[in-house]
């Protein structure tokens, strides 16, 4: 990711240490800030693409005529949020789990009571109140009753397209959960979920989207880069201080969490290192050790303190490509020894998911490289499907809070006119991604490029009433149609005088 707001100062366009003037509106102040809040409120309600907002955000501020070179008083805190940004990213993934980061910034905290200027001091109060509503919000949902599982399915329906075995397999895992954490006196071993499924097919969706609805600390981690516990790097420790923090640092909450494991296939490959250890051995050890529900010791400023593993729910997850071939494999010996039967009428099968899901078990991941006692951990599978243009298609515009819905929203916001893609603009993105090879991860960056130009000019725009988005739009073959109030009315003259109104009654 481009650092943004260091590329705004590399390009001269700001000087963070220039002062504001008492009592002037500071124009860049209040449109950047203004545009924070937006994206404060639409995360909180929506976990909307933060990134992809940051990066519009960024070429508007850059290419906006009335900011000028003064007045940047506030970038050192939008250089600080982008760093908390980039860390969270490297740790959670691409999408906006910098929420709480970025809004629990001590830097906003203390820039509020800093600052002398009124609309600076009037914003950040704005950010700091929505920062409070939605940590209370938070609280409040952890007294509300647990969902059952097919309610929370049904939730998940409303922004996950398909991935069904996922969804019940989560709901139900999520379900358990809580009802365990919640009578705490039995004691436990761990409940573990494996997801399996190609990148960018939903896995780490479907996860946020129960952080969303549980409202327990969650931990998003990609296990592949932990080291050997000999060595210096990241640990189980870190993973479990992560979440420890997430519960704001109580430990009884932390010990009610979910940790989120991506990459859980990288480390079932050996990888021997140059004192010739096998770290990722190592690391299936400790991994099992919390797995296994134990009490692990974490340090934190010279104290140390045990942290119960028992009752967290961890969700292992990863591509596991090429474990169709390691369930071939099985039945062919098995079927060698029982004369061959099985293993013929499945030359003709696909190797798709559902293949997977019908013979994936513990024997398959142990030849994948899975310890025994790890494999014994998982209590349920899920299979994901790989995403095809007709689900792209649907991701784009169906899920609560979509693409198209989102980037329609920023555009009515900034200047009340409607966006519309084409049916073919939507296709051709679809398959734009489906190149990509990133699942429905592509999508995002497809049409936030798409109309980029548009939300960059339309502001300027007098009159316009409507922008349409087709292939050729999505390819950059083509441009942008923008329509404004004249043509509309023309439009419809037109139509009038030749008698193809359309009454209500029609539709
Ligand atoms: P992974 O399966 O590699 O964990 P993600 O779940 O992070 O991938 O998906 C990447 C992005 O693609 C998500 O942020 C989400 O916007 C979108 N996405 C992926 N799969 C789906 C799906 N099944 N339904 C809706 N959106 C999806």
């Amino acid at each position: 990711m481009i650092n943004i707001f260091r590329e705004m100062e590399n390009r001269g366009v700001t000087d963070s240490s220039v002062r504001l003037q008492d009592g002037r509106t500071n124009v860049v102040t209040e449109y950047i800030l203004q545009r924070l809040v937006l994206v404060c409120e639409e995360i909180r309600v929506t976990d909307v693409d933060a990134l992809g907002y940051l990066e519009i955000l960024f070429y508007r501020v850059l290419e906006d005529k009335r900011i000028s070179r003064k007045d940047r008083s506030l970038l050192h805190i939008l250089i600080k949020m982008e760093e908390d940004l980039e860390f969270s990213v490297k740790i959670f993934g691409e999408r906006s789990a910098f929420i709480l980061d970025f809004l629990e910034a001590d830097t906003l905290v203390r820039a509020t009571s800093k600052t002398a200027n009124e609309p600076e001091k009037e914003v950040l109060g704005k950010i700091l109140y929505i920062r409070r509503t939605y940590l209370e919000e938070k609280t409040k949902e952890g007294a509300r009753s647990v969902n059952k599982p097919m309610e929370t399915a049904a939730y998940l329906d409303e922004h996950v397209i398909g991935q069904r075995d996922a969804k019940i397999a989560i709901s139900t895992a999520v379900y358990g959960h809580e009802k365990r954490i919640r009578n705490p006196e039995k004691r436990f071993v761990p409940d573990v979920v494996l997801l399996i499924g190609p990148t960018g097919c939903g896995k780490t969706e479907i996860m946020r989207r129960i952080r969303d609805i549980t409202g327990l600390p969650m931990v998003f981690t990609d296990v592949s880069s932990l080291g050997a516990s000999q060595f210096r790097g990241r640990h189980k420790e870190d993973i479990l201080l992560e979440l420890y923090e997430k519960a704001g640092r109580k430990k009884s909450l932390a010990e009610k969490g979910i940790v989120f494991m991506d990459e859980f296939d990288k480390i079932l490959l050996p990888a021997i290192s140059d004192r010739g250890v096998n770290v990722h051995d190592d690391v299936q050890s400790q991994l099992l050790t919390m797995l296994e529900g134990s009490e692990v010791e974490l340090k934190q400023e010279s104290q140390s303190f045990l942290l119960d593993t028992s009752h967290i729910l961890f969700v292992l997850a990863g591509a596991f490509q090429g474990i169709d071939e390691y369930i071939r494999q099985g039945i062919k010996e098995k079927s060698e020894v029982s004369g061959g039967i099985g293993f013929n009428a499945l030359l003709d099968k696909e190797m798709d998911a559902s293949f997977i899901r019908e013979n994936i078990d513990h024997e398959v991941l142990m030849r994948y490289g899975m310890k025994r006692e790890l494999a014994g951990r998982i209590s349920s599978i899920a299979v994901l499907e790989k995403l095809g243009k007709k689900e792209l298609i649907r991701i784009l515009t169906e899920p609560k809070e979509s693409i198209t819905e989102r980037l329609s929203r920023e555009l009515r916001l900034s200047c009340d006119a409607e966006l519309v893609f084409t049916p073919e603009a939507l296709e051709a993105a679809a398959e734009l991604a489906l190149k990509d090879g990133s699942g429905a991860r592509a999508l995002n960056g497809i049409m936030s490029n798409a109309v980029r130009e548009v939300l960059y000019k339309a502001p300027d725009m007098k009159g316009l009433k409507k922008v349409i988005i087709d292939e050729k739009a999505i390819s950059r073959e083509g441009s942008i149609q923008y329509i404004f109030e004249e043509s509309i009315e023309e439009t419809i003259e037109n139509f009038s005088a030749e008698g193809n109104v359309l009454h209500e009654e029609s539709f």
